[in-house]
């Protein structure tokens, strides 16, 4: 489990800054990565962490200050990399479906690049030739991940360019002598099984005999994280076990020490945050007690669009007996937080927590029905402090233009 934050620290800040309310702590982050840097010191190791898992600024530069670079998934998280001081050589992009214009983007800050399509790699070809090494993502064609709307390396997946058109893959290479330098896959979110990524570096042994400019081996992120109780990560001391004992049964394609590459977003930030919201209603249907709480899935969209549990607790009444809640938001839409929770018993004004809330939360809000979205607030050195205001009402004006 590690460290947590207790429920008085976390009752204590709802009452400070109002609900609801995501906190994230600085310190579950730096425990999350060093399980990760003391597992892979095995090997030579460079973990990015995949910013669009939350890109608070302040989230930023704490994974800088504990000494991890950043993966970004567009170029105005490259933008946010740069503004919250990493050095490009620091600072990776996954690009998947973009313009090329926003890889010449990149090219300019001098970042490291994955491309996805052979559309894109001809461009870059075309216009960089040998001088600027680069990467690309390869769809392995292995099904993995929790939800198929988080399984990316499968076939029928967008992401990628298939394994099977390494033909075409080479054909570019050779006609602009570009210099590839990763072979990067991502092979979806919530892996537990070791097994699916030496599967993944399976296929890429088959294919790294044609690029001897090869220098590394991208594997992605999407380790898992315990989000029911009694549940367990993705065990990385196996899982770096497993990977060095790979290479190292690949002796041909291992003449040559590649470095190994990681781009964890969950792992490193899903447990450090707490969406703390608070009962508005509770209406008992006969059929089903429903607490409706001051959020919904405008705050908090994975229950609804991936299924995703996430664990629930009353904070404010932890002596009271246990009855079954379907707790829900506010959202003119079905927006269920948990359906048949055991919940200590839940009265209007108490606060429930939602846990694992720091990875895709407040990142993938909206204004949706026209609500605020949440202030964050960040504890470090159990001192908290607010890193985002609420919404006020002039932010749903903003932008709009009043014409009549
Ligand atoms: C989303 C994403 C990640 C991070 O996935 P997690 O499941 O949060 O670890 C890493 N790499 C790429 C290319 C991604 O798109």
């Amino acid at each position: 489990m590690g460290q947590q934050l207790s429920n008085e620290q976390l009752v204590a800040s709802a009452k400070e800054f109002g609900t609801p309310l995501y906190i994230y702590h600085a310190e579950k982050i730096k425990e999350q990565y060093e399980k990760l840097a003391a597992a892979f010191s095995i090997l030579d190791t460079r973990f990015f962490y995949a910013s669009k898992a939350l890109t608070n600024i302040n989230i930023l530069r704490y994974i800088k200050s504990i000494g991890c670079n950043v993966d970004c998934s567009s170029i105005n998280e490259v933008k946010l990399a740069l503004h919250a001081g990493f050095i490009p050589g620091n600072i990776l992009y996954t690009s998947n479906g973009i313009a090329f214009d926003e890889i010449e983007e990149a090219v300019a800050a001098g970042v490291h690049i994955n491309i996805d399509s052979l559309s894109n790699l001809e461009k870059f070809g075309k216009k960089y030739g040998h001088t600027y090494p680069v990467g690309i993502r390869i769809r392995p064609n292995i099904m993995a991940g929790g939800n198929l709307k988080i399984s990316t390396g499968h076939e029928g997946s967008k992401f990628g360019i298939p394994v099977s058109q390494l033909d075409k893959i080479e054909e570019l290479v050779r006609e602009h002598t570009i210099f590839i330098k990763t072979l990067h896959i991502h092979t979806g979110s919530d892996i537990k099984d070791a097994d699916v990524f030496v599967k993944g570096m399976e296929v890429l042994f088959d294919i790294i005999p044609h690029f001897p400019e090869l220098e590394i081996i991208d594997l992605g992120g999407g380790f898992k994280v315990p989000y029911k109780p009694g549940e367990k990560e993705t065990d990385v001391h196996l899982l770096a076990k497993k990977i060095k004992e790979t290479f190292e049964a690949h002796p041909l394609a291992g003449n040559k020490k590649f470095q190994l590459w990681f781009e964890p977003g969950k792992f490193l930030v899903s447990e450090c945050g707490y969406l703390v919201t608070q009962v508005t209603v509770v209406k008992d249907t006969g059929t089903t007690i429903f607490a409706a709480v001051n959020s919904g899935l405008n705050h908090l969209i994975r229950p609804m669009m991936y299924e995703a549990y996430h664990h629930i607790e009353n904070i404010s009444n932890p002596g009271g007996t246990e009855k079954v809640y379907t707790v829900t938001g506010n959202i003119c839409e079905t927006d269920n937080f948990g359906i048949d929770r055991k919940l200590k018993e839940v009265r209007e004004g108490d606060l429930l927590v939602l846990y694992n809330a720091g990875a895709y939360g407040f990142e993938m809000s909206s204004n949706y029905n026209s609500r605020y979205k949440p202030a964050e607030v960040l504890v470090i050195n159990d001192k908290t402090k607010l890193i985002r205001k609420r919404d006020e009402f002039n932010d749903l004006l903003r932008n709009q233009l009043e014409v009549l």
